[in-house]
């Protein structure tokens, strides 16, 4: 036990920086059009952002939480050919991270992953029990054999069902990582009020009540995981939930069943007070992240579209009040979304949305007891994904 605990210090954290002196090296390389051009197809999901960058002689000023200038990107003064920008460069190895999301397992119920469905009645079914962060994994290890079959080096942020991508067990977290978590949550804060307020909710946290803190310490782990391992795309697996959530965590079936995925982008101005916002705002409109994202997302779409025999989202007709608030759309199922996932991995990302797992005729096909990584969704669901990076990758 000793050894562990030596183990789990000595690995402690490195912090995110959010230095926007990472992007000196944009510096006279890109056009106001191009750049204005990008905030408004992709990034900017509100008008609020405007108060946080203007673009002013021939610069692009970013504006911090007191809206005093933080960072000045000197600009080209003539057109670059997007073209070339998005040239995917010669790769021997092509490399994946794969992120299982959720826990699964013992944490499906209190991480609210959980999709008990009652009273449904399909072929005598009674009850369903679907544990997203379980049938999340099943996929992942499916998938990764499929890529590592064909030489693409593969990374998994967490190892099993019930596991954070710690390692470590909730109370084990709440043990040995929180004080570390506390220093990070908090500096993305501007000084003053809120970053007190937030600095004595964390510290008066209890076992009784950090879970949902467990749970976002974990994701900002997935992170790390993922931009050391310098991927050249990140996906997020998860299944989505489309019906009603009642008050016990549990759904009401939903009876919409859809595809979609998001890529990063449609940040919101309100949260451009913290620093990890600006930083990312600056990312997404420099490197080409955005760009290679999305036509991965759009083969994927349509492979669970062919595969799953699912119809892809339209908000016209689907109960996905989301896409209009958080999302800007792209092509049919295809959407930037500004998630933890998708805004702070440093590098090209989608999460995928194959189905609802609260649907009743879908949760019979994820029927948690039926489900292994090679039962018949699963590897629908795997093929689609791999297939998308087949196409996407030119495999
Ligand atoms: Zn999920």
């Amino acid at each position: 036990m000793r050894y562990v605990v030596f183990i789990i210090f000595l690995t402690s954290y490195v912090f995110a920086s959010y230095k926007l002196s990472d992007f000196d090296k944009y510096q006279n390389q890109k056009t106001q059009s191009a750049l204005e051009e990008r905030i408004k197809s992709f990034i900017k999901k509100d008008e609020a952002v405007e108060s946080y960058y203007s673009f002013v002689d021939n610069q692009l000023h970013i504006y911090d939480a007191e809206f005093k200038l933080e960072y000045n990107l000197k600009l080209f003064a003539e057109a670059m050919s997007l073209a070339e920008e998005i040239q995917p460069p010669f790769k021997q190895k092509i490399k994946i991270a794969l992120d299982p999301g959720h826990f699964g397992g013992k944490y499906s119920k209190q991480e609210e992953r959980h999709f008990l469905q009652l009273p449904v009645e399909v072929n005598n079914y009674k009850k369903l029990l679907v544990k997203e962060g379980d049938i999340n994994f099943y996929t992942a290890i499916n998938l990764k054999k499929k890529l590592e079959a064909i030489g693409v080096e593969v990374l998994l942020t967490r190892g099993a069902i019930a596991q954070s991508s710690f390692g470590l067990s909730y109370e084990q977290w709440f043990k040995f990582k929180r004080t570390d978590y506390f220093r990070e949550a908090l500096s993305i804060y501007p000084e003053g009020k809120e970053k007190e307020i937030e600095r004595k909710r964390l510290e008066n946290l209890t076992i009784k009540n950090a879970f949902s803190d467990f749970v976002r310490a974990d994701l900002y782990e997935r992170v790390k995981k993922i931009n050391a391992f310098k991927p050249d795309l990140a996906i997020s697996i998860h299944f989505n939930s489309c019906g009603v959530k009642r008050r016990d965590g549990y759904y009401i079936p939903s009876k919409d069943n859809f595809t979609m995925a998001f890529v990063p982008g449609a940040l919101e101005g309100e949260y451009f007070k913290y620093k990890n916002y600006r930083y990312h705002f600056l990312r997404m409109l420099l490197t080409d992240h955005i760009d290679r994202s999305i036509p991965v997302a759009k083969y994927l779409v349509e492979e669970f579209n062919k595969n799953l025999n699912i119809e892809i989202v339209d908000p016209e007709k689907h109960i996905a009040p989301y896409i209009k608030n958080y999302s800007i759309y792209h092509s049919p199922g295809v959407y930037s979304r500004g998630l933890m996932m998708t805004r702070e991995i440093q590098a090209p990302s989608i999460l995928g949305e194959p189905s609802c797992a609260d649907n009743a005729e879908e949760a019979m096909e994820l029927e948690h007891s039926h489900v292994s990584e090679t039962s018949p969704r699963i590897e629908a669901v795997s093929t689609s994904y791999f297939n998308a990076i087949v196409r996407g990758f030119e495999l």
